[in-house]
């Protein structure tokens, strides 16, 4: 165990970081939303679009059309009016873009624009408290400029009514509360904990990313009432309070609607018109795809894609993945998809306490042992009962390993034990007039080059989960280069390696044994290539379709008893270890198959 880190609650901002130089009306209504949202949009700078978000958007950009310039106060003489104003306080460090001012001479009123609908009380139609603040910012900032401003007026699109709001003293006061915690949040640059049981949880669109009632059992008691908290740091903490209202909802939807492209033919070219990618043959046009219907590209080879299509998917948050030929993957794309620079810094950390390692890789050496073993319990035609209890011994040793050498042996030895089995898992390849590498059979693992088919077909399969598992680390804010369990080493994507070791058995493994035991692929599927065997270009498609198959299967979360895709699931499980990382939850929590 290294010297223990400090605490969530000791946490200085790290060095070097700086605040900018305003905080903006709207943080401020995030911030009384949540103020959890607040630092994952202006801390992190991480927004999620949903159906809400990009409807207000485009209400957004009917109001912001540009009136005429804002008379200086004194100025004007009778009513007037303009629109999308940015004017900001020096003195209380805020700043605001005001929708529509109305002013007569200079008694002005800021008028906001929500989508939406205003809040239904005893007493009438109110503003949202969140609204109300947000006002109260820009009517603050309205009066330090030399204006005179008592009220405002917040526009809710959905129903179209506007309600007034009075800047009574105790309004003002509450808003500058909630900026100075604002500020004080940010400068510490501590995550504050998710809403417990909230309704707002379910219309927040960041609620993917945060998984709030996820983090919350983690943080608190187990449904049988057990501790579960485990200090990050290696030292007993408080118990914290179970969810007010117990369990956890399911706020994730089971699968994504996206879906990731695979071009495979070698000579396409890829261009951009509008919001669809055109793949052109030569002159031919084969395929068009809308950039919103997808979640990556894959370019399997050598396949051409222009400066506009890349700028596009960049700008969507749809990354571009490169693979030779032969499916080794050489990379990948992405747009500036988080500005969370802190999570990377406390992986670069954590990265260098040789006590996190050994921790975290226990967990993970532990999980896939134990995922491996399902696997032969679950598929093989007669499962090895001595086998079965060797692998269970070295999943319960994997987790007090005291060294990563002595867990990259354990894993080593339990990956043959598991691999000796794998060809029970396998229903065909008994034909006997195929040349030996083409069969679907198995007596062990062989790559670089694999040397046959299901070999082959292994090693396809681990580049596919590794390029995703790379992709997903971007998209959560890691670097994935900087392992944990894989030591970091040069052209390695050590921490999409560390996450990839649970699922291997269970979405590459699986997709293998299903492709072959359905005779998706088959033996004609392969052709030799120096010593090694490859797919022909239709028994990859075949393969890739396999996989995806085995990504959008829907599977029980043991923890969270939700049902979800594989494809959810890593992500769930990176954000997880992002929670875990930061100090939020005690304990990693591998996944682990029933
Ligand atoms: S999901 Fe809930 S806790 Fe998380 S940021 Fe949104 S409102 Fe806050």
């Amino acid at each position: 165990m290294g010297a223990p880190l400090p605490a969530e609650s000791e946490r200085e901002p790290a060095a070097g970081r700086t605040l900018p130089d305003y905080l903006p009306a709207r943080m401020v209504n995030e911030y009384v939303y949540c103020p959890r949202l607040f630092f994952y949009e202006w801390v992190e700078g991480i927004f999620v679009e949903s159906a809400d978000t990009i409807e207000g958007k485009q209400q957004h950009r009917r109001v912001d059309r540009e009136g005429a310039p804002m008379a200086a106060p004194g100025e004007a003489e009778g009513e007037w009016k303009t629109r999308s104003v940015t004017l900001s306080s020096e003195r209380h460090r805020l700043i605001a873009r005001i929708d529509l001012i109305e002013g007569e001479g200079r008694r002005v009123t800021p008028v906001d624009y929500k989508h939406g609908r205003p809040r239904e009380t005893a007493a009438g139609l109110e503003a949202w408290p969140s609204d109300r603040t947000q006002l109260a910012v820009q009517a603050l900032i309205l009066r330090e400029n030399g204006y005179e401003c008592d009220e405002g007026i917040v526009f809710y699109q959905e129903t179209r009514q506007r309600v007034r709001v009075a800047m009574t003293p105790e309004l003002v006061e509450e808003t500058l509360k909630a900026a100075r915690e604002a500020w004080e949040t940010a400068r510490r640059g501590v995550m504050p904990p998710p809403l417990a049981g909230s309704p707002k949880c379910p219309g927040c669109s960041l609620h993917p990313v945060c998984l709030p009632d996820e983090t919350n059992w983690l943080r608190g008691v187990g449904r049988d009432g057990d501790e579960r908290q485990l200090s990050l740091f290696g030292e007993p903490v408080p118990r914290k309070p179970a969810m007010s209202e117990g369990g956890v909802r399911r706020l994730v939807s089971a699968r994504t609607e996206l879906r990731p492209a695979y071009l495979d033919t070698q000579g396409l070219r890829v261009g951009r018109s509008g919001d669809v990618l055109v793949v052109k043959d030569e002159d031919k046009v084969v395929q068009e795809l809308r950039i919103h219907d997808l979640c990556q590209l894959n370019l399997m080879g050598n396949i051409q894609v222009t400066t506009q299509a890349v700028q596009a998917l960049c700008e969507e948050g749809v990354p571009v993945c490169y693979f030779s030929r032969g499916g080794w993957f050489y990379g990948v794309t992405t747009g500036l998809v988080t500005k969370n620079v802190f999570l990377r810094q406390m992986q670069f950390r954590l990265a260098a306490e040789p006590w996190f390692c050994l921790r975290l890789g226990r967990q993970l050496v532990a999980g896939k042992i134990r995922n491996q073993r399902t696997m032969i319990l679950r598929n093989h035609v007669e499962p090895d009962a001595r086998l079965l209890a060797e692998m269970k011994r070295m999943a319960e040793v994997a987790v007090r390993a005291k060294s990563l050498e002595e867990l990259l042996g354990l894993e080593g030895n339990a990956a043959r034990l598991y691999f000796e089995a794998f060809g029970g898992l396998i229903k065909t390849g008994e034909g006997t007039d195929v040349p030996k590498v083409f069969r679907l059979d198995f007596h062990g693992r062989n790559r670089r080059p694999p040397r046959d088919a299901v070999n082959a077909l292994l090693s396809l399969g681990y580049s596919l989960l590794a390029k995703d598992l790379t992709v997903t680390c971007y998209a959560v804010g890691f670097d994935p280069m900087m392992g944990f369990y894989h030591q970091p080493r040069f052209g390695r994507p050590a921490l999409a390696l560390d996450l990839m070791e649970p699922f291997r058995p269970l979405v590459v493994d699986s997709a293998v044994i299903q492709a072959i035991n359905t005779r998706m692929i088959t033996e004609k599927d392969f052709v030799q290539a120096g010593p090694a065997v490859v797919l022909k270009p239709e028994g990859r498609k075949a393969f890739y379709r396999a996989y995806e198959q085995r990504m959008d299967t829907l599977v029980t979360h043991p923890l969270f008893e939700y049902r979800v895709s594989y494809r959810r699931l890593l992500e769930i499980q990176a954000r997880l270890l992002a929670r875990y990382m930061e100090g939020e939850i005690g304990e990693y929590p591998v996944f682990v198959t029933r």
